[in-house]
């Protein structure tokens, strides 16, 4: 197999510091942050309205955006939305923050593509952590740009789905889904273990979403009658099925 075609990031080579664009109309708040992820090693840019930053965006790509919410000029959500339909920014790592009362929108902001969601007043350790973890998600020099699984191949770089060569269309969540489930195969994840890792908070949340979500991917999944790739582990949870394409 050939190896993967990668994109030349801006600044992305080896020992660079990540980049971080924060999103933030509350300069006391944007300054905490920028204060905090620089103090951890991050290189730190910071706007307070939503067409400046999507000026900036348009400019360079950074390796992940902190997403206010509520801004002057576009909104957060807007952003979200159109930072998904470009190519270059399609998996762009978004971290979105809403005020309290504003959690109902929790699910439009999912359903547009945010990677995860914190609702202000948040704590900064909880958040540098997020940081942290969705980097390591998103660095693509440490992870498999396709993974491969019988007629089942999941590409992170397009977000492209494919059985037997035929698109399989998925939303936003469904593809982390699969995407988290096929990069650790035979490993079976609890309910409450993939709300934390593939939507990214675990308050609040039912846990029967999840049973929603994985019917919907194995609905999406399921061309002409083909094998499920997914198995259902009855008391503990969901797994990629290791056996799934060896017959
Ligand atoms: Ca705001």
């Amino acid at each position: 197999m050939n190896e993967p075609r990668r994109e030349a990031r801006p600044n992305g080579g080896a020992g660079a510091k990540p980049r971080i664009l924060v999103v933030e109309d509350e300069s006391d708040l944007a300054l905490l942050l920028t204060y905090n992820l620089e103090a951890e090693g991050y290189a730190v840019e910071s706007v307070e309205r939503g067409d400046e930053a999507e000026l900036r965006l348009v400019e360079a790509a950074p390796d992940l955006v902190i997403l206010d919410w509520m801004l002057p000029g576009v909104s957060g959500l807007e952003i979200c939305r159109r930072l998904r339909a470009r190519e270059i920014t399609r998996t762009l790592p978004v971290i979105m923050l809403t005020a309290r009362g504003e959690e109902g929108e929790r699910v439009r902001g999912l359903s547009v593509g945010a990677d995860d969601y914190v609702v202000k007043p948040f704590s900064v350790p909880e958040l540098m952590a997020r940081v942290r973890a969705l980097l390591r998600r998103a660095r693509p020099e440490r992870v498999a740009v396709k993974l491969v699984a019988g007629d089942l191949e999941l590409d992170r770089e397009t977000r492209r789905v494919r059985r037997s060569g035929r698109d399989v269309h998925l939303g936003p969540t469904e593809f982390r889904l699969l995407e988290y489930l096929m990069e650790k195969p035979g490993r079976v994840f609890a309910r409450s273990q993939l709300l934390d890792s593939v939507w990214g908070f675990s308050a609040e949340i039912d846990e029967r979403t999840v049973d929603v979500h994985i019917g919907r991917l194995r609905k999406a999944l399921a061309q002409d009658d083909r094998e499920d790739p997914i198995r259902t582990v009855r008391g503990s949870g969901y797994a990629f099925d290791e056996t799934f394409g060896r017959g």
